[in-house]
C-alpha cells in the first residue's frame, strides 16, 4: 500500500445504514483508505457483521453499532460510545434511508412521518451529536446522502423527495454554521443505483430509467462510495455546503 492509499489512517468514521447497499460500499472504501469504521444498522445485524468483516479484511478496526437513527436518545448514546471507545469522531456519513412509494393523495400520515423521521430527523440527530465532538476537535467531515429526486422531484415519492430535498437545506445551513470550526458538510445526490432499494422497481420502470441516463448504465454503490471518500478526505478541505450529483448525467 502506498502512503496515499491510506489517506484516512487515524480517522474514526460512522456510517449510518452501513450494513447494506451504498452504506456497505462506503464503509469498505473508507476502511480501504485506513479509517476505523463504525457500521450502523437497525434490523439486519448479520448484514452489518458481514460489512464489518469486509472492513477488517482491509486491515482496520471496524465495529457494528446497532441503533435506529430516528431515536434521538439512541443516537446520542451511540455517539457517546464511539467517543469513549475511540476518543473522537472525524467522519459522519448520514446514509441511512428508506422509501415507500405511493400516490400523494393516498399517503398515510404514519408513512409520511416514518420517512421523515428516518431520512431527515435521523440525519439531524446524528449530525448534531457528531458536531458537538467535531467542533471541539476543530475537525470534522459530514456527508448527507440525499438523492437526485430531491433536486428534480418525482411522482409517487412525495415524502421521500421532501425528506431528501430538506437534507439539502440542512446541509447548506449546517455547513455555514460549522465552517469556522473546520467542519465541512456536503451532500451527495445519487441517481439510479443498483441496491435492494431499487430492486423493487419493475422491469418497465428500470428500462425507462436506463433511457434517461446519458452514461448508459445503472450506478453502482462504489460510484457513490468513491465520491463520498473524496468528500471526507483532506483533499476536499476547501469543499463545503456542496451538493454533488453522482447520477451518470441523469440530472445536470
Ligand atoms: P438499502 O440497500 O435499502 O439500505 C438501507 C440501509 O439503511 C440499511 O443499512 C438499513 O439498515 C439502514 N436503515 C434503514 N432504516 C434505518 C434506521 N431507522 N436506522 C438506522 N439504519 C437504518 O438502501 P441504499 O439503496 O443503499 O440507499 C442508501 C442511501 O442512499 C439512502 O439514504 C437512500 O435514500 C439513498 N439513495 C439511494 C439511491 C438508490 O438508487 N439506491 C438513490 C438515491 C439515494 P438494516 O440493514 O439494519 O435494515
Amino acid at each position: 500500500m502506498t502512503q496515499q492509499s491510506k489517506s484516512l489512517s487515524g480517522r474514526i468514521a460512522l456510517v449510518t445504514g452501513g450494513s447494506r447497499g451504498i452504506g456497505r460500499a462506503i464503509c469498505t472504501k473508507l476502511a480501504s483508505l485506513g479509517a476505523t469504521v463504525y457500521v450502523n444498522y437497525t434490523s439486519n445485524q448479520a448484514a452489518a457483521d458481514e460489512t464489518v468483516k469486509l472492513c477488517q479484511a482491509e486491515g482496520v478496526q471496524a465495529y457494528a453499532i446497532g441503533f435506529d437513527v430516528s431515536d434521538s436518545a439512541a443516537v446520542d448514546a451511540a455517539i457517546e460510545r464511539i467517543q469513549k471507545e475511540s476518543t473522537k469522531l472525524d467522519i459522519l456519513v448520514n446514509n441511512a434511508g428508506i422509501s415507500k412509494d405511493g400516490l400523494f393523495v393516498r399517503m398515510k400520515d404514519e408513512d409520511w412521518q416514518r420517512i421523515m423521521n428516518i431520512n431527515l430527523n435521523g440525519a439531524f440527530y446524528c449530525a448534531r451529536a457528531a458536531a458537538r465532538l467535531m467542533m471541539k476537535a476543530r475537525y470534522g467531515r459530514i456527508v448527507n446522502m440525499s438523492s437526485i429526486v430531491g433536486e428534480m422531484g418525482n411522482a409517487g415519492q412525495a415524502p421521500y423527495v421532501a425528506s431528501k430535498a430538506a437534507l439539502i437545506g440542512l446541509t447548506k445551513s449546517v455547513a455555514k454554521e460549522l465552517a469556522s470550526r473546520n467542519v465541512t458538510v456536503n451532500a451527495v445526490t445519487p441517481g439510479y443505483i443498483e441496491t435492494e432499494m431499487t430492486d423493487v422497481l419493475d422491469a418497465k420502470r428500470k428500462e425507462e430509467l436506463m433511457g434517461v441516463i446519458p452514461l448508459g448504465r445503472i450506478g453502482s454503490p462504489n460510484d457513490i462510495a468513491n465520491v463520498t471518500a473524496f468528500l471526507v478526505s483532506d483533499d476536499a478541505s476547501y469543499v463545503t455546503g456542496q451538493i454533488i450529483g453522482v447520477n451518470g448525467g441523469m440530472y445536470m
